[in-house]
């Protein structure tokens, strides 16, 4: 049974990028004769708008793009998470950290300007009496304990073939924020886990996380679904569109003009 999912932040309302990987989830989940679930990620509660959920369900509506089943809102979810990272931290692959950001730049010098800022292990092995500030996954630890080899391999249905070492290109990534918000990567595992997502059909910036996402389904015993990510629409500037670059809203006034148009950036036929 195929079963897929289309998981907006509620930021703001969609955008054409947004549109493009809901229709793609949406259109793969009906090939299959799947089901399609939404999934509103409210989790990082500084960056959501009021109301926008609401808009953004409202878009799909009109787009002809309903739940099939009742909308799952992360911000009722704390517990899934807590217990999540409960087991995690029972097994010894989760531990407190007390760096700041600033304390993670000054180790790292230089560096952090022309690269991701890859967590240098300060708190692996204790806090040495600083007070605890976030959660973070041990990565190495689970790779190790559970036999996986790296770098990490997997194989995305458009991408082909992709590797990320873990270890090396992300560290010890945060499960749980030092201002106490749960992190969008365990959430979002815990909830695939939950709902029993088979497909993830999401947009091609989100391809990097996939690794963090697959390890975090071995340590918590959770089945991995099959990845696909879409291409990206970009603005005038070649930058992907986002909330956060003022990507205009929608123009929904004509639903099948803006599918048509998302349709020919997933290389589909037009209606
Ligand atoms: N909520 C995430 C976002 O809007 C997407 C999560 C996902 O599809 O895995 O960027």
């Amino acid at each position: 049974m195929y079963i897929g999912r289309f998981a907006p932040s509620p930021t703001g309302p969609l955008h054409a990028g947004s549109l493009v990987a809901a229709l793609a989830s949406w259109q793969d989940a009906r090939q299959h004769g799947g089901q399609w679930l939404v999934r509103i990620e409210d989790v990082d509660t500084p960056r959501c708008i009021a109301g926008a959920d609401k808009d953004i369900l409202q878009q799909l509506a009109t787009c002809g793009l309903q739940s099939d089943a009742p909308v799952l809102y992360q911000s009722s979810r704390n517990l899934a998470y807590q217990h999540a990272l409960d087991t995690l931290v029972a097994k010894g692959w989760a531990y407190p950290c007390a760096c700041s950001r600033k304390d993670i730049e000054d180790v790292q010098g230089e560096r952090v300007r022309h690269s991701a800022a890859v967590y240098p292990g300060t708190c692996r092995d204790g806090l040495k009496g600083k007070p605890a500030r976030a959660w973070r996954l041990n990565v190495s630890q689970v790779l190790h304990d559970l036999k996986l080899s790296t770098p990490w391999q997997w194989q995305d249905r458009r991408l082909g073939t992709q590797t990320q070492d873990l270890a090396q290109e992300v560290g010890d990534f945060v499960l749980k924020r030092a201002d106490g918000l749960w992190a969008y990567q365990l959430a979002v595992v815990v909830d695939d886990g939950f709902q029993g997502i088979t497909h993830v059909v999401r947009g091609e910036d989100l391809a990097d996380n996939t690794p963090r996402q697959m390890l975090l389904q071995q340590a918590l015993g959770l089945s991995t679904p099959i990845y696909m990510h879409t291409p990206l629409v970009l603005g005038e500037d070649g930058e992907k569109l986002s909330k956060q670059n003022g990507a205009q809203a929608l123009d929904l006034s004509d639903p099948s003009a803006a599918l048509n148009q998302a349709a020919w950036v997933l290389g589909l036929p037009r209606r």
